[in-house]
């Protein structure tokens, strides 16, 4: 407690005077005032010194005598110090003064006290203040709970869901509040008047409890009554408290409260009513005590359990649960107790007899969030399970064969790629099935795609997978992805089927089976593309029995990696100028004039050096890519007239080659039109080459689009006539101008009569016709001859010209006639020579795992080796080959760079590869010369 100064408050004491002299003489008796008063009365010196007390004093403050001789601060706060001291001032003037102030008691607990002060005067003058105090400390407590109660009271007045109100004696009501006012009346001032509003079947326990109230005294009595009736009715739940034979009452109304439980119990009793005829076995598990409670019976009838066998043991129905379901329905339970909400269907055994139960878990969670409860709600779903399996079964399976249709067959593959690291998809095709469709009909048709589906079924490889695709396709999974040859071995039963008769009805009839094959994961992992890249690769051996087995892509095998390699390189070749055309003079046969060309495309591929038309136009053609390439053809040929024209060069008219299946797309002959109309070109400059082919029988596409060239004033050429189906009836219904004569007729001219024969009456027929006639692949001097002879006009051919690329068909342009240069065939053998392979080792770094080819190695020096394939290899420094040979009975194998290739004539590439490990070169000098000097 901080300590008072008292010395610097204290104002010099003016003498005053005192007009009662009553006073002083009563005061001069102090000793006996201080002693003899029944209240704590003290006397104070002018300074606050405490000089005389009585001992009413000392124990109202709790100090000893002794300890209360100090100055009269040292009781109170400083605050109070400060608050009290004009009183004190005043009454050092003269006055009297009585006020409140809060003393410290000896053990610190503040006391209120009442306290007067009165001047002490000697010989006029005041010596000291005397002070009377009152200990009003409870009073102050007691009139702050009195305002507190009224405060209540207040509130609980105008609480608009209690009633309160006060019994008196003679059964007067008082002290009602308005709650009571509003929900009862003004006007209801007794009891008597207050049981008239009561339910009649309470009034007998409200009299009770206030009998009991009123007679035993503070005892609360606490009940419920109802006031009102039927709807209007009012619920109220509260207390009496007797007191001097008057009852209080406090009642709140907790109507709403009873409503919403009665509309709880209802909406339960409608619940268990929507439980028991649900059909469902439905019950809740408690996760903390494992403890079963059930909502429905029902769970008998699934389980043949009664609920009460599941309290007891909640796993008693786990034996009539399908053995191979056991461990799905455990991890479901499981997963619902981690909080997933669950579906599953899965088999009970009962009696003998399979059903099929759909059981929903579903977690409860509490406040917090966790799992404390899960819902299972089980129904019989068998009459579902055996419409889905007809639904399924109409769906994917195939109604003629019983067999996987496509979709499912889809799916298999796509379960078959989970399970197997490799796995081979086939499409096999019977290859009969549109002929017999045409000749015999439909029935007949459908007879044959059950025998053939039957022939296939007895054998099929172990452990595959057959669905029908259509037709007479199947398609065939195989779990592993077998070496190629191993591959056609496997598929052996499968080809014998093309040796033997299937019969259908009165008829037999020799399939020509033929297979396409892709690989997971090499070829593809999407599922859709697996199958589609089978059927490619069937359509490349489609009705040729040479080759009935096609793989898409292969690792075993240099030529179809190849394959697989630029068929992926397509796209970017025409996107990134890889494409590039040459241009074959056609040549007048006497003067050697030029008077037409052919326009070839070439593909000049970065890695493969350059690829033939033979080997991408028919990939092009596998996608949209052809209409692509045919359409860049068309423009860049139209682009080159364009620019001769402009040069001045003596133009010739230039033919395109275009595959039927770029006429069946849009809108082709427009796009000619509008080519050469760009470019400015007239269209007598342009050719259109077709071969004949199937598609060119009777097709009304093909047919419009070239009567449509040729009304435009465009020619049309029949390419390679007397190779396919030669029809003369085609010279007669397509608008062909031109006449192509295949390359084999110029080769046999010579040594064969009945060729001769055959082209002086194609010419003969062209002239009848009015058509011109080119024969192609002229070689030599004594082929010419023989044509001239035959008067034919136009030769195409290496005697006269092998196609040129642009600058030097521009010069044979300017000149306008070309010689004849008869070349043999270029011999370059050696005569000594090494049996070796070859296989890609690595492609941009990366290993490649192909199968070897053999090779002839001819010559080698300490940097690099010749050799000669039949394969054509990729030409680049990103490339490793690896050649393995046998040397003394031990395996040598040595990784070379090619540097450079060779076309030869007869099919076969030479190449030169430098060594990447000089240290094998000596190994190969040492081996050629061994072998040079064995005879
Ligand atoms: P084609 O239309 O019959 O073209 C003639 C082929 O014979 C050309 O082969 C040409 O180089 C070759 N040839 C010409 N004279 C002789 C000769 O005296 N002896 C020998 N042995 N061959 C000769 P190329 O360029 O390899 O074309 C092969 C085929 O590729 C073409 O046969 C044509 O069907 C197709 N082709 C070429 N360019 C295109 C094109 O732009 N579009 C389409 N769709 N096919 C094309
Ligand atoms: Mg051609
Ligand atoms: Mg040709």
């Amino acid at each position: 407690m901080p300590r008072f100064q008292w010395n610097k408050l204290l104002k010099p004491s003016s003498p005053s005077v005192n007009n009662s002299s009553t006073d002083l003489d009563y005061v001069a008796t102090d000793r006996q005032f201080v002693e003899g008063h029944l209240d704590p009365v003290y006397l104070l010196d002018v300074d606050g010194h405490l000089i005389d007390f009585n001992e009413k004093l000392a124990l109202l403050l709790g100090y000893s005598k002794e300890e209360l001789f100090q100055h009269y601060a040292a009781f109170m706060t400083t605050e109070e110090v400060e608050r009290t001291l004009p009183y004190f001032h005043r009454v050092l003037q003269g006055s009297e003064e009585t006020y409140t102030v809060e003393v410290l008691h000896k053990s610190g607990r503040p006391l209120t006290l009442r306290v007067t002060n009165i001047p002490k005067f000697e010989h006029q003058l005041i010596v000291g203040v005397y002070g009377i105090a009152r200990d009003i400390t409870e009073d102050k407590q007691l009139r702050k709970q009195l305002e507190h109660l009224f405060i209540e009271r207040e509130l609980f007045r105008d609480t608009s869901n209690l009633l309160s109100f006060t019994i008196q004696q003679d059964g007067h009501l008082t002290e009602r509040n308005s709650s009571f006012n509003k929900s009862i009346g003004t006007n209801v001032t007794t009891l008597d008047q207050l049981i008239g509003f009561l339910h009649r079947e309470d009034v007998l326990s409200f009299m009770t409890a206030y009998e009991e109230a009123r007679t035993s005294e503070q005892i609360e009595h606490a009940f419920s009554f109802r006031l009102g009736r039927a709807n209007t009715e009012s619920h109220y739940i509260g207390k009496f408290v007797g007191h001097d034979g008057m009852v209080r009452a406090a009642f709140s109304d907790e109507t709403q409260i009873v409503r919403l439980s009665e509309a709880y119990e209802e909406s339960n009793e409608r619940l268990q009513d929507l439980y028991k005829h649900s059909g469902a076995s439905i019950y809740r598990r408690d996760l903390a005590t494992g403890q079963l409670e059930f909502y429905t019976d029902e769970f008998e009838s699934l389980f043949g359990v009664t609920p009460d066998m599941m309290k007891k043991n909640p796993k008693a129905c786990h034996h009539v649960i399908h053995r191979n379901d056991r461990q799905k329905v455990r991890v479901a339970h499981d997963r619902a107790d981690a909080g997933e909400e669950v579906r599953m269907y899965y088999r009970t055994v009962k009696d003998g007899q399979t059903n099929w139960i759909e059981e929903r878990l579903v977690p409860k969670r509490n406040a917090d969030g966790a799992v404390v409860s899960v819902i299972s709600i089980c129904y019989d779903a068998t009459r579902l399970k055996h419409q889905e399996e007809q639904i399924w079964q109409l769906a994917m399976y195939d109604s003629l064969t019983g067999l996987p249709n496509r979709s499912l067959f889809l799916r298999e593959l796509e379960d078959w790629m989970d399970t197997y690291t490799h796995v081979a998809v086939l499409t096999l095709s019977f290859n009969s099935i549109h002929a017999i469709n045409r000749d015999f009909g439909y029935a007949v048709g459908d007879d044959w795609i059950v025998a053939t589906t039957s022939a296939l079924l007895d054998c099929i490889p172990k452990g595959s997978f057959v669905g029908h695709l259509g037709g007479d396709e199947y398609g065939i999974l195989i779990p592993h992805c077998l070496e190629e040859s191993e591959m056609v071995q496997y598929c052996q039963p499968l080809i014998r089927l093309n040796d033997q008769y299937i019969r259908v009805g009165p008829y037999e009839w020799c399939p020509s089976i033929s297979i396409g094959v892709s690989r997971y994961p090499e070829d593809t992992d999407v599922p859709v593309e697996l199958l589609q890249y089978a059927n490619t690769a069937l359509g490349r051996t489609q009705g040729t029995k040479m080759e009935p087995i096609v793989f898409y892509a292969s690792n075993f095998n240099i030529d179809s990696y190849r394959r697989h390699q630029l068929g992926n390189d397509l796209r970017r070749a025409i996107e990134e100028h890889e494409l590039f055309l040459e241009f074959q003079p056609k040549v007048d046969a006497w003067s050697g004039r030029i008077v037409g060309a052919e326009a070839l495309v070439r593909w000049q591929h970065p890695e493969w050096g350059r690829i033939p038309p033979s080997d991408f136009i028919p990939l092009s053609e596998e996608t949209e890519l052809h209409i692509k390439l045919a359409d860049w053809v068309l423009h860049e040929t139209c682009r080159c007239l364009q620019a001769w024209q402009s040069q001045d060069l003596p133009v010739v008219p230039v033919s395109i080659n275009i595959s039927p299946k770029r006429l069946l797309h849009g809108n082709f002959a427009e796009t000619v039109i509008r080519a050469l109309r760009r470019s400015n070109i007239p269209p007598s400059l342009l050719e259109i080459e077709i071969l004949e082919t199937d598609v060119l029988s009777d097709n009304l596409k093909i047919h419009e689009t070239l009567d449509r060239l040729s009304d435009a004033n465009i020619r049309i050429a029949l390419d390679d006539f007397g190779t396919g189906y030669s029809s003369l009836s085609y010279l007669q219904r397509y608008p062909i101008k031109t006449i192509k004569i295949d390359q084999q007729f110029a080769r046999d001219l010579h040594a064969n009569k009945k060729t001769q024969s055959i082209v002086r009456t194609i010419l003969f027929m062209a002239d009848e016709f009015g058509m011109d006639v080119v024969v192609e692949g002229v070689e030599t001097l004594e082929q010419l001859m023989i044509l001239r002879r035959l008067n034919c006009r136009i030769i195409q051919g290496y005697l006269f010209s092998r196609p040129l690329d642009i600058r030097n068909f521009e010069s044979a342009l300017e000149n306008r006639f070309l010689s004849t240069t008869e070349t043999g065939p270029h011999v370059s053998r050696q005569s000594f020579s090494l049996d070796a392979a070859v296989t890609i080792h690595k492609l941009h770094d990366r290993e490649v795992t192909v199968g070897s080819t053999p090779i002839l190695l001819t010559k080698s020096s300490l940097r690099s080796l010749h050799f000669y394939a039949t394969v054509r290899l990729p030409i680049a420094d990103t490339i490793e080959l690896k050649i393995t040979l046998t040397h003394r009975g031990e395996q040598l194998a040595l990784l070379v760079s090619p540097n450079s290739m060779i076309e030869l004539e007869n099919g076969i590439f030479e190449y030169e590869a430098s060594f990447l490990e000089t240290g094998d070169a000596h190994r190969i000098v040492i081996a050629l010369q061994e072998r040079m000097n064995t005879p």
